[in-house]
């Protein structure tokens, strides 16, 4: 439609532009006589009819500015550390708190939230037992990109919090780790202890945990062994217990892994 005869009633007006432009754009409409009454007064339905068509809009808008991010095929393996007949880690206050189902339900919520951009392996979905070698050739046998092993720490009562992430001492990660570590620490209203190394009492090269050298040794190329808390301090052991700061943390960590395979393609 020509815009000189869209409304007929606006012509020379002083918003004639603007009117035809908002028309254009399907915010407003005119009257079925063909007229706009650019200077009658707005009902409350009409300003109500306005205010969801600029919604709408924006939405439409917004929705084809939505570029998801190209990441490559990757596989990342999760492992839940401890379970079956090794759940004797506790928490010393009876909040019920048992690592091996606490590591679980963390290592669910995080493969749902990397699932829809990676290749996801639980290396146990379930409460079974596991060898620390069984755990990391499950990342070997798949080709890994990364592993991860996921616990919870203790020490004495109430003595030592926050979040710890123990980076390989071959393969260095640390940025990684540390984006990792701060984004838990964060969603579980707790200290980031830092990335640190704990290498082989016998050989330095070597790492000290068995999960993280099997996996080490056959050069899976990213490996994290993460302390999400201590579940001997009160407030880092409510926190591994609360399933909304499980899934927060879990989603935190998930964002950072996707960030840095969307920049390291
Ligand atoms: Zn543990």
């Amino acid at each position: 439609m020509d815009n000189k005869n869209r409304f007929n009633d606006i012509k020379n007006h002083w918003a004639e532009s603007v009117i035809n432009e908002a028309y254009d754009l399907a915010l407003v409409e005119g009257y079925d006589d063909g007229t706009f009454k650019p200077d009658q007064q707005c009902s409350r339905a009409e300003v109500t009819v306005l205010g969801l068509n600029i919604y709408k809009q924006l939405e439409i808008l917004i929705d084809k500015k939505k570029v998801k991010p190209t990441i490559p095929t990757r596989t990342i393996v999760v492992d839940a550390g401890h379970g079956g007949k090794d759940r004797a880690n506790i928490d010393p206050f009876g909040l019920g708190y048992v690592e091996a189902d606490g590591n679980l339900k963390f290592c669910l919520a995080l493969k749902k939230y990397l699932s829809p951009y990676f290749k996801v392996i639980l290396t146990r979905e379930t409460d079974i037992f596991l060898t620390w070698t069984e755990r990391a050739m499950v990342a070997v046998n798949n080709k890994a990109d990364m592993f991860v092993s996921i616990h919870s720490d203790a020490y004495k009562k109430n003595i030592g919090q926050g979040v710890t992430v123990f980076d390989s001492v071959a393969r260095k990660n640390e940025a990684l780790g540390s984006k990792i570590g701060l984004a838990i620490a964060e969603a579980n209203n707790t200290v980031f202890r830092g990335v640190k190394e704990r290498p082989s009492t016998f050989n330095p090269i070597l790492d000290y945990y068995t999960v993280m050298n099997v996996a080490q040794v056959n050069n899976v190329p990213i490996i994290f062994l993460i302390e999400r808390g201590f579940h001997t301090y009160f407030k880092d052991c409510q926190a591994l217990l609360d399933t909304d700061m499980i899934e927060l943390s879990a989603k935190s960590m998930a964002n950072e892994v996707i960030a840095y395979y969307s920049k390291n393609t």
